[in-house]
């Protein structure tokens, strides 16, 4: 037996196990068994030894009650393993109770040569599938600032459509999605395909590839009453709205789980046009619960189907909802072919995050520091709002007594001859033009006390909308927790 010592000790759901490998190993295979509790959802195992600059080397695998569940060689420190994903090496599906064991290889020791490992092998339950270890997070970039992206795509994982080799209309890979998003320059991507989460593996191999590009793995939730985007999900959620579920128990779910929810292509019709797509639940919506509404799908700005409208009478109501964007895109050509055309960051949604990772980039959605570029031309947008000595941004509160005086300014880059709007509670009440980048004209409002909401767009000199700005709340109760 090589194995000198074997120490295991749980706390908060990681075990540690450490031993000693020694010459006699030499290539040969050393089990280390470990406990897997029921109910547990995800396992994630981070491996270190000593004795490399002794050309010690020690191969990885891993064994489940049932047999061999993969092997990663030398050439994976660290991976998960989980009903829905794994990273390559390893294989996704159900993680049986029991014994299970890591496989450890021995190509080369020295003779005369010890080598001491340790293995952290995090167990995440089931009941909470997004509970990631920290080593599986992704941060691309570690400083705050605006990072743009796209909240609505889908590959071949669902419906969308891409022409093959040969010309012919095949399911498009997911690689080629995201080659489309990077290669428009995005920050990030959200993937939500309808109903199911096969994707999630492709994700998860396909991060470290796009390391410029942050992946967040998301579903549309697809239902006879309705679609809504679930962004940074890791485990399934039941979308038989109308069969087992109903919409107000999947928002209660995902509240429990603390996924953000976009309403998606709200004011779209719902009949044979389009079976389910307009927001319609049969219980009406607890939008306490829901953190955003997707205000422009694909290129439906100012056509009857915007979903604009949608979002300001729920503003009006008293909700705070971030407006985002989505291409809802379904073809990743990149420009348009037989079958269809690629509108990846059309819309480009901008979002102010802490960095450029999943838990920052959703914070920053639900704080509604969010603006959307219409047409992912780049351009860019910073609204503030200031009274009294104080002053905030997009997505926040702020409280002004009747009589107080709410002064706001708006800069804006990127965009030539833009005609800037300000809306208080989904009316334009003033407009100014701004020929070049930068301050449009200052404006003060007047607060007569009660609940109202300011924020500003920007068009073009013939009408188009550019740019869509989120409100700055003034006199609202404080968001719910559950955003
Ligand atoms: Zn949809
Ligand atoms: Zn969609």
């Amino acid at each position: 037996m090589a194995l000198a010592a074997l120490m295991a000790n749980a706390e908060d759901g990681v075990l540690t196990l450490r031993g000693r490998i020694e010459a006699s190993a030499h290539q040969s295979y050393v089990e280390v068994p470990f406990q897997v509790p029921p109910g547990t959802g995800r396992i994630t195992v981070e491996f270190d030894y000593t004795g490399r600059e002794q050309r010690t080397r020690i191969d990885l695998g891993l064994i489940d009650p049932a047999g061999l569940r993969g092997w990663s060689g030398g050439n994976k420190r660290l991976f998960t393993v989980a009903s829905d994903d794994a990273t390559p090496s390893y294989r996704g599906g159900p993680l049986p109770p029991g014994q299970w064991k890591l496989l450890l290889g021995v190509p080369n020791i020295r003779a005369g040569q010890v080598s001491d490992y340790t293995a952290r092998i995090h167990l995440a339950p089931a009941a909470a599938p997004e509970a990631l270890p920290d080593a599986l997070q992704t941060n691309l970039a570690d400083r705050p600032g605006w990072y743009r992206g796209d909240l609505h795509l889908h590959s071949g994982h669902s419906d969308a459509s891409c022409a093959s080799q040969s010309g012919t209309r095949v399911p498009c890979p997911l690689f080629l999605t995201l080659q489309a998003a990077a290669a428009r320059g995005l920050d990030f991507v959200a993937v939500t395909e309808h109903n199911t989460l096969s994707h999630l593996q492709d994700l998860r191999a396909l991060q470290p590839y796009f390391d410029r590009l942050l992946l967040v793995p998301g579903v549309e939730i697809t239902t006879f009453q309705g679609h809504a985007n679930v962004f940074g999900i890791q485990g399934a959620l039941d979308f038989r709205v109308g069969g087992t579920t109903d919409w107000s128990r999947l928002l209660r779910e995902t509240q429990r789980r603390a996924l953000p929810v976009s309403v998606n292509h709200p004011a779209l019709p719902s009949d044979e046009r389009c079976m389910g797509c307009g927001w319609q639940p049969r219980e009406g919506t607890d939008w306490s619960r829901v953190a955003a509404v997707e205000a422009i799908n694909g290129a439906d700005a100012g056509t009857p189907v915007s979903g604009i409208p949608f979002w300001q009478a729920r503003l009006d109501e008293g909700y705070r909802l971030t407006a985002i964007g989505g291409s809802d895109n379904h073809d990743a050509a990149l420009r348009t072919t037989q079958f269809g055309k690629s509108r990846i960051g059309s819309p480009t949604t901008v979002v102010f995050a802490r960095s450029l990772s999943q838990d920052a980039l959703l914070d920053g959605i639900r704080s509604g520091r969010v603006y959307i570029d219409v047409e992912g031309s780049g351009a860019v947008m910073e609204m503030t709002a200031a009274q009294g000595g104080r002053s905030v941004r997009m997505g926040a509160g702020l409280a002004v007594p009747a009589g107080g005086e709410v002064g706001l300014e708006l800069r804006v880059e990127g965009v030539v001859d833009a005609r800037v709007e300000w809306i208080v509670d989904g009316r334009v009440e003033q407009t100014a033009d701004l020929p070049v980048s930068g301050k449009a004209p200052a404006w003060a409002w007047r607060s007569d006390g009660h609940r109202h909401w300011l924020r500003a767009d920007v068009r073009s000199p013939d009408g188009r909308l550019l740019l869509v700005g989120n409100p700055v709340y003034v006199n609202f109760p404080a968001p719910a927790g559950a955003r």
